[in-house]
């Protein structure tokens, strides 16, 4: 077999979340972009294996980048939904306070989300904060309808392209991939999640270092009789958001996650310790679980920064390479705000951009089932 040559303006490496809404973003602004993934198929890393919710950025911290690229997302989502028929339960949220100092914290993200120009309301009788814009999807089926649009916008996806090799010249790079291709491409970006550092290495970067950090989830099936029509969020922690509970499309709930910082970036075991942690949290917060055995669990590996958040720029070490890296938490929601930030650092290094053309509406996206069950049969993570 001979290998592939392939040659693009742009070539986006890893095809997460973060890869296809920049690929989306670069075809629909008439950029000749390719995206190289290293797996068999789009979205088997972290982008299939989250909470699935597209969060509004009530509780970001204003003036970060992080908490800027949700709000831009949020603005930009719902004409990206509509064309790329994303199935979306725009079920609300609720914080509930449990203890007394929780009513400060509540009151805290009140006026943050006020802040950020969040609708967010107090509820009367018990002081819980209510969140109506956050909504639950499919992760897979998001990322996936975003990459069947670009490519019906002339975008080009590469699968079992894994890039192991980057030169620099006076005319950008070559790329080669561990099947002995090679791509020859003016600009590349970074957006390769857990192994960004591993790509960034590749031309001698070595600013910051990813580590995966685990969240694990449980899927039930209520009785009959019992539901769950929004979701539910803990008042949250410095470190984490906690542990939710939320309804799935297919009308499942899932618990999850955990946070729990790991070396090893291909662990996806769900551990024998995560179900005591996660039901003990989850059936204060929806009795519903108690007693209830779980039908699946899944964990997931967030790619962390170490001691950064949302790394995006030209690497120190070669200009036309863009990192788009340690997108740990917030990637299915601040995805659409990432593309567009990236894709107008392009004409600074010499690309190329029009003004963005409408989303290419495409037919409901064939996602393989729900993305729980895909990744819990892809890692047979045992529960
Ligand atoms: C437990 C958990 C819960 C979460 N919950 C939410 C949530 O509710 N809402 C939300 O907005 N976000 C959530 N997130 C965060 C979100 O999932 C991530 O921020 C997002 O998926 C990161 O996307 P990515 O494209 O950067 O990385 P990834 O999804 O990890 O994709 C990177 C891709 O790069 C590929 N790759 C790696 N190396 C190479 C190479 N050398 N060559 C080619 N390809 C390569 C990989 O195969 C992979 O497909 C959660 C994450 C986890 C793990």
């Amino acid at each position: 077999m001979t290998s592939r040559t392939i040659n693009a303006s742009v070539a986006v490496i890893g095809g997460g979340v973060v890869g296809a809404a920049i690929l989306h973003t670069l075809a629909h602004r008439g950029v000749d972009a390719v995206l190289l993934e290293g797996d068999t198929d789009l979205a088997y890393s972290a982008s299939g294996t989250n909470s699935g919710v597209l969060h509004t950025g009530f509780d970001s911290t204003a003036g970060q980048l992080e908490t800027e690229l949700i709000l831009r997302s949020a603005k930009l989502r719902p004409e990206v939904l509509e064309a790329l028929n994303i199935p979306v339960l725009h079920a609300g949220a609720e914080l509930v306070p449990q203890r007394d100092e929780d009513n400060e914290v509540i009151r805290a993200l009140f006026e943050n989300a006020t802040a950020n120009g969040v609708e967010v309301h107090l509820r009367e009788s018990d002081g819980a904060l209510l969140v109506p814009g956050e909504s639950v999807t499919d992760p897979v089926a998001y990322t996936l309808g975003l990459a069947r649009s670009a490519e019906a916008a002339g975008g080009r996806i590469e699968l079992q392209a894994r890039v192991t090799g980057i030169d620099q010249s006076a005319d950008g790079l070559t790329l080669h991939l561990a099947d002995g291709g090679v791509v020859t491409t003016r600009v590349a970006i970074n957006s390769a999640g857990l192994h960004a550092d591993d790509v960034a290495r590749l031309v001698g970067d070595d600013s910051f270092e990813i580590y995966p950090r685990k969240g694990e989830f449980f899927v039930f099936e209520l009785p009959e009789r019992k539901t769950l029509d929004h979701i539910i969020l803990p008042v949250p922690t410095k470190r984490t958001k906690g542990v939710l509970v939320f309804p799935t499309l297919d009308g499942r709930v899932v618990a999850g996650p955990t946070a729990v910082d790991g070396e090893d970036k291909n662990d996806w075991s769900v551990r024998p310790t995560a179900r005591g942690e996660i039901l003990d949290k989850a059936v204060v917060q929806f009795p519903a679980l108690r007693g209830l055995d779980p039908v699946a669990a899944y964990a997931g590996l967030r790619p962390a920064g170490r001691d950064v958040n949302y790394v995006i720029g030209s690497s120190p070490a070669c200009e036309n390479l863009i990192n788009v890296a340690a997108i740990r938490s917030t990637g299915l929601s601040a995805s659409l705000g990432i593309a567009a930030y990236v894709a107008d650092l392009l004409p600074g290094l010499g690309i190329e951009t029009t003004e963005q053309k409408p989303t290419t509406p495409i037919e409901n996206v064939e996602a393989g089932g729900l993305w729980w069950q895909r990744t819990a049969d892809r890692y047979s993570a045992s529960i």
